[in-house]
């Protein structure tokens, strides 16, 4: 059997980072920077206010409490600036403009908030409350570096800097098909023997997850040639497929002989539970990345954050591996296959300690939903004593 990491490795070493696009500013959440942004001006472009007050001399304010004659009101965004002189004061508001000759802003509280006249009760230090031109960025100061992950903060930065659009890696569009002649579209009701798809909804919401956009393409039951039709129409959207189902050692594998054939895409027994039927490949053309995921539905999701997450990465131009673990103090026993590594559902507490849910099938998909975590019991490990340490991954 190949191991968990040979099979991932594969995988890493298959896809490649998307092609970066010239994104416009609202598409570009999630996207992964590929330029340096720089700013053309400085940040803040302008010495202005840091508050509501009054700007003045220093010097006119060094004996408190002292009355000025108000000259003139700025608000943010006012262009006719009166200087301050001698004895004046200005009233100011929050990212207003400094007027010349004004060195100090008083804030608002520290006076009797007058407006044709005002009583300073405080005196303020030369620079007091004032944001000079260039404090956060200089012009031409680099302010994002390529490989940075678009965020509300990177995006806002962007914007701030006056770009409209920007080169990035988009979020990979990933399809996502679901085989299995017993499945029916959750909302209609079910006949014998059938069951609702669950997966395709898990498995879309999960490349959301990951930062990727995701299209549930539906069920394809298990015809092999309707599932190469539904292929050959989304591979010309796709980045990347996701299949679930159909790989297994039984009849009726409809993934397995469809894609066997094109000798793209291998099917190999990964040494893990759950999930031990894996597919991978490529398809078309353009060699659109597929993994072929097993049916059950925590397998299928086992699966996803093993191998499809990582990857997903790669394609996003982010750092890819396997999934970080904490180590943490399992509550209880557990027991695990010989020579597979094993991924057990559990809940993890703030204490540091996690305990396994009730449900350990690769079917108890209702126990999944109430994991936070997964307990990995290496390979060589049969039998771990409750109390010891364990590594987790936080789902
Ligand atoms: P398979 O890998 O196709 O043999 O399926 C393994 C198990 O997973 C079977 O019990 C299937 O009914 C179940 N299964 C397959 N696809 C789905 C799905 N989309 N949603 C929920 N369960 C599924
Ligand atoms: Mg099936």
């Amino acid at each position: 059997m190949k191991s968990v990491d040979a099979h991932l490795a594969e995988i890493l070493a298959t896809v490649r980072p998307l092609a970066p696009i010239e994104l416009e500013l609202e598409q570009s959440l999630g996207a992964t920077l590929a330029e340096e942004v720089s700013s053309p001006v400085p940040l803040p472009p302008f010495d202005n206010s840091a508050m509501d007050g009054y700007a003045v001399r220093a010097e006119d304010i060094a004996d408190v409490p002292v009355t000025l004659p108000v000259i003139d009101d700025v608000a943010a965004g006012s262009v006719e600036l009166r200087a301050v002189g001698p004895g004046h004061a200005v009233r100011i508001m929050t990212g207003a403009p400094l007027p010349a000759g004004a060195d100090t802003v008083v804030p608002v509280e520290w006076t009797d908030g007058g407006t044709v006249s005002v009583r300073i009760d405080r005196r303020a230090e030369a620079g007091n409350a004032i944001r000079r031109a260039g404090e956060d960025v200089h012009a031409g100061d680099v302010v994002l570096e390529p490989g940075t992950l678009i965020g509300a903060a990177q995006l806002g930065i962007i914007a701030g800097v006056g770009r409209r659009r920007v080169w990035a890696r988009p979020r990979p569009r990933v399809v996502v098909i679901s085989t299995g002649a017993e499945l029916v579209e959750p909302g209609g009701t079910l006949e014998r023997g059938q069951i609702w798809d669950s997966n395709s909804f898990t498995l879309t919401a999960a490349v959301r997850e990951a930062g990727a956009e995701g299209y549930r393409a539906g069920s394809v039951g298990d015809d092999p040639k309707v599932l190469l039709d539904r292929l050959d129409t989304h591979l010309v959207r796709a980045d990347a497929i996701i299949t679930s189902g159909g790989v297994s050692m039984g009849a009726y594998e409809p993934v397995k002989e469809a894609l066997s054939p094109l000798s793209t895409v291998r099917f190999e027994k990964v040494a893990m539970q759950p999930g031990m039927p894996q597919g991978f490949g490529v398809l078309g053309e353009d060699q659109v990345p597929i993994f072929t995921l097993p049916g059950n539905p925590v397998s299928s999701f086992v699966s996803f954050m093993l191998f499809v997450r990582p990857a997903l990465a790669k394609m996003r131009g982010l750092p890819a591996g396997l999934p970080e673990t904490v180590t943490a103090y399992v509550t209880g026993p557990l027991r695990s296959p010989a020579g597979r590594r094993s991924f057990l559902r559990g809940v993890l507490e703030g204490d540091g300690t996690v305990t396994p849910v009730r449900g350990q099938g690769s079917h108890q998909f209702a126990a999944l939903a109430l994991a936070n975590a997964l307990i990995v019991v290496p390979e060589d490990v049969t039998e771990v004593a409750g109390g010891s340490s364990v590594e987790v991954i936080r789902l």
